[in-house]
């Protein structure tokens, strides 16, 4: 597994594995790796004759310089595991190499950026379209994977595509959990022990949300989620919301729901997890 700092080196790689018509797959990470990324390493490496992974902790998309700084960060076991898991090429610039100058890009995704993510985290998602924009005009890959996890954020990379003409297929690829169901999240390792025992609340929650779909109205539904989570030592929820899956757009009743998500945003002491699921009803 090769390791680059620089563009101009990893680029000059890159170059020479496409002229011998070799694929590329490309997995965009912030470290500090668990399962869930190594999820979608393994599905670049089945589909690619060439896996790049990026490791690089983007500041421009952190809106609390808190958040940034208590990042976790272990780059060395990072390493050890993509070697493990078949990557090819690992990428970790510093911030100096990816952001030489001020940055000036501004995105407009439309509706689908000012919504949950969106709304809470001012400047979040033009900090991930610059920076994932970046990533793949240096890989240049054929196929890039995201995780469902951040299923706001797949939204607008798709859009990022499509807006910029760009030629990389984007993947989803399902959220990888915990045996007690916690989404595996490079913020868990932050929580203390007794917050980890209550975390799993909130993929029950989203499980309750699915089992009360179309058996009530749908805000009681929201309503009941809330107030059960607020209930929990040190949780405090930011947003629940049902969305089209599509639009972002939440839905006000079971009866308009086509393809439809439910997403939970919320701080379990001063962590913030995120969590969506699938609502599958009216089949
Ligand atoms: P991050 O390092 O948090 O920026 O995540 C890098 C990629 O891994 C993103 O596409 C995430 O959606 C994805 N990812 C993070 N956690 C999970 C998970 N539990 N299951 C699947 N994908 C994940």
């Amino acid at each position: 597994m090769k390791i680059y700092h620089s563009i101009k080196d990893i680029q000059r790689d890159i170059l020479a594995q496409k002229a011998r018509g070799l694929s590329i797959g490309f997995v965009p990470t912030m470290g500090a790796l668990h399962r869930g990324h190594l999820s979608l390493l393994e599905r670049s490496v089945k589909e690619n004759d060439i896996s790049i992974c990026s490791i690089f902790v983007n500041p421009i998309q952190f809106n609390h310089k808190q958040d940034l700084e208590k990042y976790p960060r272990s780059p060395e076991e990072d390493c050890k595991k993509l070697d493990n898991a078949g990557c090819d090429i690992v990428f970790a610039p510093s911030a100096g190499e990816m952001y030489p100058e001020e940055v000036k890009e501004h995105y407009d995704f439309g509706q689908i950026e000012r919504v949950m993510e969106g709304e809470h985290r001012p400047g979040h998602f033009n900090g991930v379209a610059v920076v994932v924009k970046r990533l793949f005009d240096i890989c240049m890959p054929h196929k890039a994977y995201f995780g469902e996890k951040d299923f706001q954020q797949l939204a607008i990379i798709k859009a990022l595509v499509e807006q910029q003409n760009m030629s990389v297929e984007i993947m989803g690829c399902p959220i990888i959990r915990e045996g007690d169901g916690l989404a595996m999240s490079s913020r868990n390792v932050r929580l203390s022990p007794e917050e980890r025992s209550i975390a799993p609340a909130i993929f029950k929650t989203l499980n309750q949300i699915q089992q009360k779909a179309g058996q009530e109205p749908l805000q009681e539904t929201i309503r009941k989620a809330k107030a059960y989570l607020n209930s929990l030592p040190g949780m405090k929820v930011e947003y629940i919301q049902i969305t089209d899956e599509q639009s972002l757009m939440p839905v006000e009743s079971w009866d308009d729901a086509n393809q439809i998500r439910a997403f939970i945003a919320l701080f379990l002491g001063d962590v913030r997890l995120i969590d969506n699921l699938k609502i599958i009803y009216g089949l």
